[in-house]
């Protein structure tokens, strides 16, 4: 496929291995932020296909795995109430709640729908006059905009009976906290392309600056990630610290303008918490206090909310790359995707998700995994796990060195 293929060519691929491997001569620990960037990793082996030196921690940017336990038990408060229609995206549905998720929800009779789009749930607002209809926004700095535009546009339409139960969270904080956390070990950073290329990279010099780390803005293709992996680790080998742009074609320094412009007139910053991390300062967006009547925690008082996270999930230290997801007791045991204890073994972005899918059940676990062992649970479920991929035994963590790249 063209402007794909090209960002997955096996022999490019060798080459950029080759250039890291004559320039690394110590260990290095980088951490790549997103969770696409994550999944992209563990499904073609890039780690594995690295110097040993080079290790590659995964971040907290899987939008889903942070949404807060709180947040998500509100959801299903709101759900719940017979006035509503509650849409999502759809990898939100099966995000463990406090005993029950958006799923058990509409099994009990709520009117929980999936949408593709925020604009889908304005146009069944527009439809159903008599109800309320609640869209869930989530995510980083990729999702705000179009969410922002949705209420912007609300607002302008006069459509009242819609509402926005926000969530959203932004990726400089979160390196700040990252990189101020006792037990960091993240030594250069694999910044969100897709983020930056709304965001801009503005926000990243002053960072790097103050915690002497690189990081290089990145994209998602396997090539992408192993040229910021070879220009991270250029920059630490020569001790420096600086911002550089490694997916230029859709990244301007200054971001995307219009996009900009409806965060700011739609959003303001705040305080939020990270399920698994807790509050990060002016991480995250509420909306502002012109939109304030269209924020479903201000039309819908929610309150008597205990939340109860499963003792044995550690998907807080997964997030915060202090555990590989394999290192976990409860991985592919108790915990797979059919039966996810946590977000992370959820979310298409996870990285639970994504070691369970492209077969790192075969790792060694650095402690020993439940005594359910290490297989998946063949109890039949009306939900499916997702197959793990079907890569070619000698290509299964490998696939850049062993063949073209599906
Ligand atoms: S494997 Fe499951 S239980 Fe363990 S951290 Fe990941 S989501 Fe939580």
């Amino acid at each position: 496929m063209k402007y794909l293929d090209e960002f997955q060519d096996p022999a490019l691929a060798r080459r950029l291995l080759d250039e890291i491997r004559s320039t690394v001569t110590r260990p290095w620990a980088l951490m790549e932020v997103c969770g696409g960037q994550t999944h992209t990793i563990i499904r073609h082996g890039i780690d594995q296909l690295l110097p040993d030196q080079v290790e590659l921690i995964h971040g907290p940017g899987c939008p889903v795995c942070v949404t807060p336990l709180e947040v998500i038990d509100k959801a299903l408060e709101i759900a719940s109430r017979p006035e509503v229609i509650f849409c999502s995206f759809g990898d939100m549905l099966r995000v463990p709640g406090t005993g029950r998720d958006l799923f058990r929800v509409r099994g009990e009779g709520g009117d929980v729908r999936v949408v593709y789009s925020p604009l889908d749930a304005l146009r069944i607002a527009r439809e159903n006059p008599g109800r309320e209809v609640v869209f869930f926004g989530i995510g980083f700095e990729t999702t705000a905009p179009p969410n922002a535009m949705t209420v912007y546009q609300a607002r302008r339409l006069g459509i009242r009976n819609f509402s926005l139960l926000v969530s959203h969270v932004r990726v400089p904080p979160a390196i700040e906290a990252i990189m101020r956390s006792p037990s960091c070990r993240v030594q250069g950073f694999l910044a969100a392309g897709h983020v930056c290329s709304v965001m801009g990279t503005g926000e990243y010099p002053e960072l790097a600056a103050r915690h002497r780390v690189p990081i290089v803005v990145t994209g998602f293709e396997p090539l992408d990630i192993l040229e910021g992996v070879r220009r991270t680790v250029l920059q630490l080998e020569r001790g420096e610290h600086t911002v550089d742009n490694a997916y230029a074609r859709a990244v301007r320094p200054e971001g995307n303008p219009a996009a900009l412009a409806m965060l700011e007139d739609v959003f303001e910053v705040t305080d939020r918490a990270w399920r698994g991390i807790g509050v990060i300062p002016r991480s995250g967006w509420r909306l502002s206090p012109r939109y304030r009547e269209f924020d479903a925690e201000h039309r819908f008082s929610v309150t008597g909310i205990t939340t109860r996270e499963p003792a044995e999930c550690r998907s807080g230290e997964v997030l915060q790359g202090l555990l590989k997801p394999h290192e976990c007791e409860a991985f592919g045991g108790p915990c797979t995707p059919r039966n996810p204890l946590g977000a992370t073994m959820v979310s298409s972005e996870g990285a639970c998700a994504a070691y369970y899918l492209y077969r790192r059940l075969d790792l060694p676990a650095a402690v020993p995994r439940a005594a359910s062992g290490a297989e998946p649970d063949p109890a039949p479920d009306p939900v499916p796990d997702p197959a793990p991929q079907a890569v070619p035994a000698a290509a299964s963590t490998t696939s850049l060195e062993a063949s073209p790249v599906a």
